[in-house]
């Protein structure tokens, strides 16, 4: 076909690279030793379950939401290293699937979700009203739901679960004993200042980033944990970024101008599809969920906008450019 495809909920190139893993969202095919083709499909979970319709052009619009984001974010905090390569297709990948392939560098991620929270909702807020703790650590008492965390961001790290397992919240001394204090620290300050620099270029687009999911890996690759030796000259790994950055698929983005602590914010995000899931919409797991068109076509526009809000540009305008 001469367009990309809009609607791809499943690929299959195992004629020509090997599978390397699929996903909730992605399908992943090795290049080579060192390179994947990291494909973005229309796939959409929500309670970790992905439902059997998918929403079109959400993988494309994931795969360039996030090279816009690794190209900010690298520029604003030299020597960050991503694991983006290029968007180009290699030659015998059908062209249908440009736009939402990337090629990127194949890294072990570390063992955990590296989440930043910058305000108390979800299953923090939650957290919060029944313990006064977010991940097990004291905060303010007193907040509202959504409010700003008044210390600042918090790092609230999570357990990377198996496909159809959930993630496990854990407290962020967790991951100290896991990869040793100078990588957990380094890995925490990284991880916050890059939460700080997103979450002011989405409010000068008029989003409140909430919170995020990133994933790192380490170059060269490096058995965990690292110990605390004073002895040691050899320098410690490189933190890589990798996955997908600031997408509504990892990140709450709120409109700035409905603000307001006290309540639950609309967003962006899956939040459209998880609360259609929660009146009922979840029917029958077992047979798989369809989403009715409304659904989809509302999932579709919160995503569009967002986009079109973070980039300064339509999707439509974008794939234009590129073609
Ligand atoms: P969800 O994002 O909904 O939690 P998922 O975790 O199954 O679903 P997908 O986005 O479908 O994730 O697949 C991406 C997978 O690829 C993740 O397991 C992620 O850890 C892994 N990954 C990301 N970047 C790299 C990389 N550079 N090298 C190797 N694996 C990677
Ligand atoms: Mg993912």
């Amino acid at each position: 076909p001469t367009t990309p495809t809009d609607l791809v909920t499943e690929t299959d190139l195992t004629d020509i690279l090997p599978l390397v893993a699929r996903g909730k969202v992605r399908d992943i095919y090795q290049l080579d030793a060192q390179t994947l083709l990291f494909i973005a499909t229309d796939r959409i979970s929500a309670y970790d379950v992905v439902m059997k319709n998918g929403i079109p052009r959400k993988g494309t619009l994931l795969t360039l939401l996030s090279t816009h984001w690794f190209r900010l974010l690298a520029a604003a905090h030299p020597p960050l290293k991503t694991h983006f390569l290029t968007l180009a297709l290699p030659p015998a990948v059908p062209r249908a699937l440009r736009h939402r392939a990337m090629q990127v560098r194949r890294l072990a991620p570390l063992p955990v979700e590296v989440i930043v929270r910058g305000y108390v909702t979800g299953s923090a807020w939650r957290e919060y009203c029944a313990a006064g703790t977010v991940h097990g650590v004291r905060v303010a008492p007193g907040l509202r739901e959504c409010e700003r965390f008044p210390g600042g961001p918090m790092f609230t790290p999570s357990t990377k679960a198996e496909l159809g397992m959930h993630d496990e919240n854990i407290h962020p001394d967790k991951v100290t004993s896991l990869l040793g204090p100078t990588l957990a620290a380094r890995l925490t300050t990284l991880a916050t200042s890059l939460y700080t620099t997103a979450h002011a270029h989405a409010l000068a687009a008029g989003l409140i980033l909430a919170d995020t999911k990133f994933e790192f890996a380490l170059s060269p690759p490096t058995p965990l944990p690292i110990a605390d030796d004073p002895a040691s000259s050899s320098p410690l790994p490189e933190l890589v970024l990798i996955d997908e950055v600031l997408t509504p698929d990892s990140s709450r983005y709120w409109p700035a101008d409905k603000y307001e602590p006290g309540r639950p914010q609309e967003s962006f995000d899956k939040q459209f599809l998880r609360d259609w899931l929660s009146g009922g919409g979840m029917g029958g797991v077992e047979g798989g969920v369809e989403m009715p068109a409304w659904v989809v076509e509302g999932t579709r526009g919160r995503y569009e906008e967002v986009f079109e809000r973070l980039t300064g540009r339509g999707l439509g305008d974008w794939i234009e450019e590129l073609e």
